[in-house]
């Protein structure tokens, strides 16, 4: 990776921090549930129509990229922020996802930026090099580097650095690495 002058280095999570993919996910397979019902990571304990990981893995594998949103103020910060930084995608993806999450950067004009793949790399997010990492797992709350992205299946954990949306993430990027503002 290349890294020169202040930038900082942004790692940035795909699924329900770049774009709506449990949502896509609850209104294509799941219809009458909202993400309000999800409250841990284990979605499928939430959903009584979704028995186990393996079927909520298949439907996220045939989400139709149509049903599928950016969080509101995602594209133009993520835009706006690498004027000044190294931003890229780090995603565990299943490779049966990739298509349709390629299909929605493509739409909204974000195919530019990298996409890493943490699991076909078979590392951990904590693996790779960045300043910061904006992620919504609530399993890898304990990361040093990491600014938590709420969801109501994170509510649970506490985070040092917690942001409700993605016009809040400004204000705490100055914790970080090279960024100033
Ligand atoms: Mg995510």
């Amino acid at each position: 990776m290349v890294r020169g002058g202040l930038e900082t280095v942004i790692a940035i999570d795909i699924d329900d921090v770049t774009m709506s993919s449990v949502g896509a996910w609850l209104k294509q397979f799941h219809p009458g549930y909202t993400i309000e019902y999800i409250r841990s990571w284990n979605a499928w304990d939430h959903v009584d129509t979704c028995h186990s990981y393996e079927q909520m893995m298949d439907e996220f594998g045939m989400i139709n990229p149509d049903n599928v949103e950016l969080l509101p103020g995602a594209k133009e910060t993520i835009l706006e922020l690498e004027k000044e930084h190294e931003i890229y995608f780090l995603t565990s993806k299943r490779k049966d996802m990739e298509a349709w999450t390629r299909v929605v950067l493509q739409r909204e004009g974000l195919a530019h930026i990298r996409l890493v793949n943490n699991m076909t790399d078979n590392k951990a997010k904590d693996e790779y090099l960045y300043d910061v990492l904006i992620d919504d797992n609530p399993s890898i709350v304990h990361y040093k580097k990491l600014i938590l992205f709420d969801r109501p299946w994170n509510r649970y954990v506490k985070a040092e650095t917690r942001i409700s949306s993605w016009s809040e993430l400004k204000g705490v990027l100055y914790k970080y690495g090279n960024c100033s503002s």
